[in-house]
């Protein structure tokens, strides 16, 4: 991404909420975004996953212009290069764990099956259950699996630990690690949780519509080694 700005225009009302952001990603990194609110966290990753246009500035993916790219172009980005998860974990109530990550792998170009990408995410024992007889955590879960089934080459989590307690959390945490040491999936992690920037590859701190600070990891620590 080069030069990134955002103008929100509400009626007369105008919010910068990016400010000339560059940012590079690497293949396989995992970078954890930090800030305070209103910083232009989620702003970023809704352009880097195209999900919103930048008013100025560009994003190139794997060398090809995204910006201002036809709406194949950007339709088979989203759809084949993306995962995205959220806050809420937005499943199907009335479909299984299974079936709610099967939508996914249906349309995908190169998908792995719902039950891998379960067991990924230690959740091979709930393949059939229903989105209201798993916790919030385990939920939770389930949209990484379905964000991750069709072998994304980013995997964009906007807050995935924003609705969970502290301990359920670090499971979330935990599952994501795996998923970028196992598939090798370059992720970008927006997170109140600190613990999380020191496995990091990269941590970014937001302020105000800018990268304020960039700290790189020298040595990635496995999950276990963590004192959570
Ligand atoms: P949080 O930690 O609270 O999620 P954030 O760092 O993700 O914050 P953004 O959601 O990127 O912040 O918002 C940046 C600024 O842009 C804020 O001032 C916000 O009010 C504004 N903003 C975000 N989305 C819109 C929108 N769709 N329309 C108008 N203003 C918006
Ligand atoms: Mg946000």
């Amino acid at each position: 991404a080069r030069g990134l700005t955002k103008v929100y225009r509400m009626g007369a009302v105008e919010v910068q909420a990016l400010r000339g952001v560059d940012l590079d990603l690497y293949e396989g990194e995992l970078v954890v975004l930090l800030g305070p609110s209103g910083s232009g966290k989620s702003t970023l990753l809704n352009i880097l996953g195209g999900l919103d246009a930048p008013t100025d500035g560009t994003v190139r993916f794997q060398g090809e212009e995204l910006t201002g790219a036809d709406d194949r172009t950007l339709n088979r980005y989203r759809r084949d290069h993306v995962g995205f998860v959220f806050q809420f974990y937005n499943l199907i109530p009335s479909l299984t764990a299974r079936e709610n990550v099967a939508l996914v792998t249906e349309i995908a170009r190169n998908p792995m099956a719902p039950a891998e990408a379960l067991e990924l995410v230690g959740l091979g024992a709930r393949l059939d259950h229903f989105p209201a007889q798993l916790s919030g955590g385990e939920q939770q879960r389930v949209a990484i699996a379905r964000a991750i089934a069709k072998r994304p080459d980013l995997l964009l989590c906007d807050e995935p630990t924003g609705a969970l307690d502290s301990a359920t959390g670090i499971l979330v945490l935990e599952a994501l690690l795996k998923v970028n040491e196992e598939l090798g999936t370059t992720t970008a992690l927006i997170t109140h949780n600190a613990v999380i920037a020191d496995v990091a590859d990269r941590m970014l701190r937001f302020a105000d519509g800018q990268i304020a600070e960039i700290a790189a990891n020298a040595r990635r620590r496995s999950p276990k080694e963590l004192a959570w």
